[in-house]
């Protein structure tokens, strides 16, 4: 057994959940029990009087192409926040181990390990240097039961992302050991590269990539986890048998075509274009101490008063996502049209120092 799946729970390495129904375009389904004449007003390929397809393969070869792995390395989930949720239930045993994370941070890795029954251990980044992650600081803080280190880059909520060199001394500290995922849900909107081209090399990177944020269909739930063909082989007997509505499937493939994605990078670039601009006039306010450097769609502000700032906005029209603890007083504020970006800053322009 390769080191990485002696990660697995003990009690779920020959766990397999359910085994779908046999899928055979030309056959007459009479082994699923569904109704055998489609609903009204559906006219989609399949028909949704059917299960759809339990991992379907033409989205999952179109992703796999777009991220430059194989299909056998990729699984399609509910969203990246499905993945999260899969990997902790997958390497984490309750009451036993512990996942590590960098804060501040995206607040689901915590989550699902608390759903799990898992401890949460935390350390911080490195708030006097725009956030960076100092790579020894997360292998000394790796404990014997530790199973799962996150990372998220670029990081919600500060726009930070981290050194694929950085990523790989973190992989390399913890092979046999750990589990590094990477969530890299902005990715689009950064410039350093992504960290799956290490995978080659470390497999117990798990890289999480979404089609929420840069490619527009949050509505769809659909992200991906993509690691060594042993992790991804595990998922796929352990994720639930008919994840992917048929439906949101279709959307997705059009949406991911070359020619759709062609036009969608002028829109990535243009967010980054914004995502300059916006934080210039922002620093220029005086309701503003001070926006971080940020590598994805939104920007980190500390504001003067965030919370009054916060109220203001959304009586103007406007939601902010106001921040707490370490960030306590900072807004998260995702770049949007140029016009949206202009009223926010006129109403944020109206309060006083
Ligand atoms: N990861 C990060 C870092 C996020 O910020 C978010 C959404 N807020 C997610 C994952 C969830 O992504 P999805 O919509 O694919 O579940």
């Amino acid at each position: 057994m390769s080191s990485v799946l002696e990660l697995v729970r003990a009690d779920l390495r020959d766990f397999t959940l359910y085994e779908p129904a046999d899928s055979d375009a030309d056959a007459v389904r009479l082994h699923a029990n569904e109704l055998p004449w489609r609903p009204e007003h559906d006219t989609g390929g399949r028909g949704l009087n059917r299960y759809p397809e339990p991992r379907p393969a033409a989205l999952r070869r179109r992703l796999a192409r777009r991220y430059g792995v194989a299909p056998a390395e990729l699984l399609v989930t509910r969203g990246s926040d499905d993945g999260i949720d899969l990997l902790v239930r997958t390497f984490c045993a309750a009451g036993e181990d512990r996942i590590l994370t960098c804060q501040p941070c995206f607040s689901m890795y915590a989550g699902a390990a608390r759903l799990q029954g898992c401890g949460v251990d935390e350390i911080p980044l490195d708030a006097s240097e725009d956030f960076a992650l100092h790579p020894d600081l997360v292998t000394e803080a790796l404990a014997a039961n530790t199973k799962i280190v996150f990372l998220c880059s670029p990081n919600n909520p500060t726009g930070t992302a981290y050194a694929p060199a950085d990523i790989a001394q973190i992989c390399s500290a913890t092979s046999g050991r750990a589990l590094v995922v990477v969530d890299e849900a902005y990715a689009e909107f950064s410039a350093l590269p992504s960290a799956i081209g290490l995978q080659a090399e470390h497999d117990n990177l798990v890289v999480l990539r979404t089609l929420s944020k840069a490619y527009g269909l949050a509505g769809l739930r659909l992200g991906s986890v993509i690691g060594s063909r042993s992790v991804v082989g595990v998922l796929n007997r352990i994720l639930t048998p008919y994840p992917l509505p048929s439906a949101c499937v279709d959307i997705a493939l059009d949406v991911t075509s070359d020619a759709s994605v062609r036009a969608l990078e002028d829109k990535w670039a243009a967010i980054i274009d914004e995502r300059r601009s916006l934080s210039l006039a922002l620093d220029a306010l005086p309701a503003v101490t001070r926006s971080w450097p940020s590598e994805a769609n939104f920007l980190l502000v500390q504001m003067k008063d965030a919370r009054t700032a916060a109220a203001l906005a959304r009586r103007k029209g406007y939601l902010v996502r106001e921040l707490k603890g370490s960030l306590a007083n900072c807004l998260r504020i995702s770049v949007g049209t140029p016009e949206e970006n202009a009223g926010l800053l006129e109403v944020l322009r109206t309060l006083r120092p």
